[in-house]
């Protein structure tokens, strides 16, 4: 009887709570009006307006609807008829580097030795005695001939710096001579496992090192120091801010790197949320820790591992099946990691026994065959799981490995962008088969496989309006392909928006937290100048972000001159 009556009373406690809650108005902290929202829900596509109370979307509807929750100290964004969309999820970044690289020398551009020479000096005049010259992301298809660059072009130039450049897809090198001396690369240096030193007529190193060998010079440079890397985030910050990026997912980082971001979420100051995936070759630390997939809050999530099982296609050091059409004794190099192949099912094992992440990087045919083989022999060696493996890239697919993915439930973790770059020259190297099932974005989506869209930035621009614009068109860089490279490989635009935000909140576990715009999801939102569902797809690469919202938090607004750095 008496636990009867406490009952009763608890209840009557919850419906006045209820009843009070109900009578005062629920209020929220932002509105934003007039706006063309595409919601990527699909049960509401379409909306007006958005209310914010702290960092979630507490209502979605038209204006009449939302303005219900206007309270005293409501803020107000008018969007004027914008169109208004999830922010975007970069699926795969390197964002210190991309940090670093906002002040490092560019050679992207670059289309004579001449220039090359000229940009390296300039930056040797602005840079301290002794310290390292990075970066560059130079293409040397670019230039006429296409020569690899060498030491002797630099080296009279940069007599007090050690200096590395980088090919634009991270898998070849320059070094100075200095630099060659610093790490005891001489005549004499073998080739390491999965890695070239490109030799003279003579023998000599020329400066160029290729994929396992670049990481002859990689260890002999000092990690940035710790003030360099709070500025390389916070730059990295602004610019995502900038672009419409609310969330990265960053691979491979530094454990510095992390350390960093973990030091400006304290501050309050981290206005882009990060997934770090550390490379597989430290996978004992996150093991031994315990944690699980996308560990972390918010803003800030562990939990998932790094691996690479090939080289690129740049580099010709993707592992194909067949030989390059214009090199037949070459068919790709196998990652140091692959080699032999236990020591990556080992790690696989450990990792995927411990509940974190795989995602491997695999360009190559034959390297994407293999690490499906390997994540087959994971499951069945585990069991059932929601285990979410990933391939990064996926560039060149074997026919016969489509269905595999979707069966695997593996997510094809893609840059667009690197089509409309590749597709300049992909096909004379690979030939026309297998360049049909080249970021085969559309078969992908036949088959059932979850696709999750990023940039590999710095690898490739930030900017989410030219991957929008590289899925949806095609149209390589060169402007020769204008109807598009493999046109029937080309998305919508609703299916590039949706890979780009929910696709990318599925690859990282986060598809219940954020990617579209339903109420109870955090309020990560942008206001683009143009509606890219309406104007020709050739012009969605000019199209800027108005505003950027994270968490209900203005991070970026481009009526102001200056960007904002934190706390607004
Ligand atoms: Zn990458």
């Amino acid at each position: 009887m008496k636990l009867i009556r406490l009952s009763a009373a608890l209840l009557s406690c919850v419906l006045l709570t209820t009843a009070a809650l109900a009578q005062s108005k629920a209020v929220a902290d932002l509105i934003i009006t007039h706006a063309n929202i595409r919601t990527m829900d699909e049960a509401h596509p379409r909306a007006q307006a958005v209310a914010v109370f702290g960092d979630r979307i507490i209502a979605v509807g038209s204006d009449a609807e939302v303005e219900g929750l206007r309270g005293p100290n409501t803020r107000t964004i008018d969007a004027d008829g914008k169109l208004l969309l999830p922010g975007f999820n970069d699926a795969h970044v390197h964002f210190v580097s991309g940090g670093l690289q906002l002040d490092a020398v560019q050679l992207n551009d670059v289309t004579s030795m001449d220039e090359f020479v000229r940009r390296v000096a300039a930056q040797a005049r602005k840079t301290p005695k002794g310290e390292w010259i990075q970066s560059g992301d130079w293409d040397e298809t670019k230039w006429p001939g296409s020569p690899l660059p060498t030491k002797e072009l630099i080296d009279p130039v940069t007599p007090d710096n050690p200096v590395f450049l980088s090919r634009y897809d991270g898998h070849s090198s320059l070094a100075n001579s200095t630099a060659l001396e610093l790490a005891g690369i001489t005549a004499q240096t073998p080739d390491p496992p999965g890695g070239t030193i490109v030799r003279d007529t003579q023998g000599n190193p020329t400066g160029d090192l290729k994929d396992a060998a670049v990481t002859l010079v990689e260890k002999v440079i000092p990690l940035p120091s710790h003030d360099q890397l709070i500025r390389a985030v916070k730059r990295a910050l602004e610019h995502a801010a900038s672009v419409g990026v609310t969330s990265v997912q960053n691979m491979d980082p530094e454990y510095a790197d992390i350390a960093a971001y973990a030091e400006l979420l304290q501050a309050g100051e981290l206005t882009t949320r990060i997934y770090a995936a550390p490379l597989i070759t430290q996978v004992d630390d996150q093991v031994k820790i315990g944690i699980r997939h996308a560990f972390g809050g918010p803003y800030l999530r562990i939990g998932a591992v790094k691996a690479f099982a090939d080289g690129s296609l740049g580099s010709r050091t993707a592992y194909f099946f067949d030989p390059f059409l214009d090199e037949p004794a070459n068919h790709g190099l196998l990652s140091d990691e692959m080699q032999p192949l236990s020591l990556m099912r080992d790690r696989m094992m450990k990792a995927d026994a411990a509940g974190l992440q795989i995602c491997t990087h695999a360009i190559g045919d034959q390297a994407i065959s293999m690490i499906l083989d390997l994540y087959t022999e994971v499951a069945n060696a585990h069991g059932a799981a929601d285990r979410r493996f990933r391939i990064e890239h996926a560039q060149h697919m074997a026919a016969k490995d489509f269905d595999r993915f979707a069966q695997l439930n593996v997510i094809a973790s893609v840059q667009p962008y690197h089509a409309i770059d590749d597709g300049r020259w992909a096909e004379p190297r690979i030939g026309h088969d297998r360049a049909s099932r080249t970021y085969g974005f559309r078969t992908f989506l036949n088959h059932g496989v979850h696709l999750a869209f990023g940039t590999d930035w710095d690898v490739a621009p930030l900017n989410p309006m030219l991957g929008l614009y590289a899925a949806v068109t095609r149209a390589t860089l060169d402007g020769k392909n204008p109807n598009g490279w493999f046109p029937e490989q080309k998305l919508t635009v609703e299916e590039s928006v949706r890979a780009y935000t929910m696709g990318s909140a599925y690859g990282e576990f986060q598809e219940e937290e954020k990617g579209s715009i339903i109420r109870g999801k955090l309020a990560d939102m942008v206001i683009l100048s143009d509606d890219i569902f309406s104007i020709e797809p050739a012009k969605i690469r000019d199209v800027k972000v108005l505003k950027t919202i994270v968490g209900g938090r203005l991070v970026w607004d481009a009526s102001r001159t200056v960007p904002y750095s934190s706390g607004n």
